[in-house]
């Protein structure tokens, strides 16, 4: 049921600036396959606004968030498809400082289980060090049998405090981490 007519949701806030959007909207006459062709999966943090970060206007690329930004099986799914038919070539991996990942371990799901008598089929995915957690996203990328294009995976930490990239090298291990 939608609430009461007194007080507006969040939804109804964002249908009604859609309104606006699409009064001002000319249809871009693209197809489905991004302009740059390149993927980036990146955490759905609400600090991190791709587009405007990676200086990307509509069609350019593909967009594929979750929790994490953690390639999971389903992140391979959407590259795959991403890939073998919508023609992207390239690959772009973004975590970020402050993800409420850092915070959480795999207790979630045991927590989890015990409140609802169900233990969740997925990994929480949390991790503790951000580099080292790019570093196998991007070696999941580079080894899933399922993509035709894995020559062009980097990945980078997003700083929410300065709005910059930092690149990680494939090649350090956890053990020389150099400080930012
Ligand atoms: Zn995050």
């Amino acid at each position: 049921m939608p609430p009461s007519s007194r007080e507006k949701s969040v939804t109804d806030r964002l249908v009604s600036a859609n309104r606006h959007y699409a009064a001002g909207f000319t249809d871009p006459g693209m197809d489905a396959r991004p302009v740059l062709k390149v993927a980036v999966v990146a955490c759905m943090d609400a600090r991190l606004d791709l587009h405007d970060a990676l200086g990307l206007d509509l069609g350019d690329c593909h967009t594929i968030r979750n929790a994490g930004g953690v390639v999971t099986d389903d992140v391979i799914r959407s590259l795959t498809i991403s890939q073998r038919a919508l023609g992207t070539r390239s690959v772009v991996l973004i975590h970020h400082t402050g993800c409420g990942l850092l915070n959480l371990t795999e207790d979630f799901r045991h927590e989890l289980e015990l409140e609802v008598g169900q233990r969740p089929s997925w990994a929480v995915e949390s991790f503790r060090d951000l580099d080292q957690d790019v570093r196998q996203s991007m070696e999941r990328v580079r080894t899933s049998p399922f993509l035709l294009h894995t020559d062009d995976v980097r990945g980078f930490v997003f700083d929410v405090t300065t709005g910059l990239l930092r690149e990680i090298d494939p090649a350090d291990g956890p053990a020389n981490d150099r400080e930012p």
